[in-house]
C-alpha cells in the first residue's frame, strides 16, 4: 500500500498529539477535531482499509476497538461516545491507513453531517 501521513506520524516524522502507544497501535488527536474529543486509533501495521482486512487481522481489530474504549474511559467520556471507521471514498475515507475515530464530549447527532 502507498505510504500515508499516518506512517509518518508512527515514525515521528511529523508531529501529532499522541495519547497512547503500544507495540501494535498508536492513538493520537485528530488535527481537525469534529468533537471535543476526537482521537484516531491506528494499527502500526499498514493496513489500507477495512476492505483489505483478513481473518488473521481479527485480533488486531479487536485490540484497536479495546484501546479506543479504554481511552474513552481515561478521557471521562462517561455520557457515551462514538467509534467510526470510514471505508473507501464513498464511505468518507480520506487517509488510506485503517483508523478508528473516537468521538465524544458532546451529544452526537445521527445521521452524522
Ligand atoms: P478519514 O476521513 O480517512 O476517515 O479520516 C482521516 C482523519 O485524519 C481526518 O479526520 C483528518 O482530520 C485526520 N488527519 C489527516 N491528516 C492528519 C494529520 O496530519 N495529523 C492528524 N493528527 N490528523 C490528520
Amino acid at each position: 500500500m502507498a505510504e500515508t501521513i499516518f506512517a509518518k506520524i508512527i515514525r515521528r516524522e511529523i508531529p501529532a498529539k499522541i495519547e497512547y502507544e503500544d507495540d501494535r497501535c498508536l492513538a493520537f488527536h485528530d488535527v481537525a477535531p469534529q468533537a471535543p474529543v476526537h482521537l484516531l486509533v491506528i494499527p502500526k501495521e499498514p493496513i489500507s482499509s477495512l476492505a483489505t482486512v483478513s481473518d488473521d487481522d481479527s485480533p488486531l481489530l479487536g485490540h484497536l476497538v479495546r484501546v479506543a474504549t479504554q481511552l474513552a474511559v481515561q478521557l471521562d467520556l462517561t455520557n457515551g461516545y462514538r467509534l467510526v471507521i470510514n471505508c473507501g471514498p464513498d464511505g468518507g475515507q480520506s487517509v488510506d491507513h485503517l483508523h478508528i475515530h473516537l468521538l465524544g464530549g458532546r451529544p452526537l447527532g445521527w445521521p452524522p453531517g
